[in-house]
């Protein structure tokens, strides 16, 4: 059973900001260029805004001009889920935190090597811990 079968979205809009909600819980975008992670450059590790799991590494993450964070792989792939998303008049992949079922953004095939992916994620669908051991 996964956490989003044990909150439900009254718990969920008292715990996240009401961007935050907009975009985990209803599958809503930031607008580019305006999240905080964007351009964030530092060693750490990027986890789920809503349930904490780590889905992220900095490791992983490159700036690929649209505005928003990039990275080319998940931390662990059974952390993020991908779904098919037919919304919008398009057909694109849409990246869920697996844990509590939370939009995080959409994986397309046109990032850099060594994965060809691009996992294009909200800055306000994630945190950041900055790394203490250098990673
Ligand atoms: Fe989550």
């Amino acid at each position: 059973m996964t956490q989003s079968n044990t909150y439900n979205e009254e718990y969920w809009k008292e715990k996240l900001t009401p961007e935050q909600y907009h975009v985990l819980r209803q599958k809503g975008t930031e607008n580019p260029f305006s999240g905080k992670y964007y351009k964030q450059n530092v060693k750490g590790i990027y986890i789920c805004g809503a349930c904490g799991t780590h889905l992220f590494s900095s490791d992983t993450k490159f700036d690929s001009g649209s505005g928003w964070p990039s990275f080319w792989q998940a931390a662990d792939p059974q952390a993020v889920e991908l779904k098919e998303d037919r919304s919008h008049g398009m057909v694109r992949t849409e990246a869920v935190c697996r844990k509590c079922g939370s939009h995080l953004g959409h994986v397309f095939d046109d990032g850099p090597a060594p994965t060809g992916k691009r996992y294009c994620i909200n800055s306000c669908a994630l945190d950041f811990h900055i790394s203490s051991y250098g990673r």
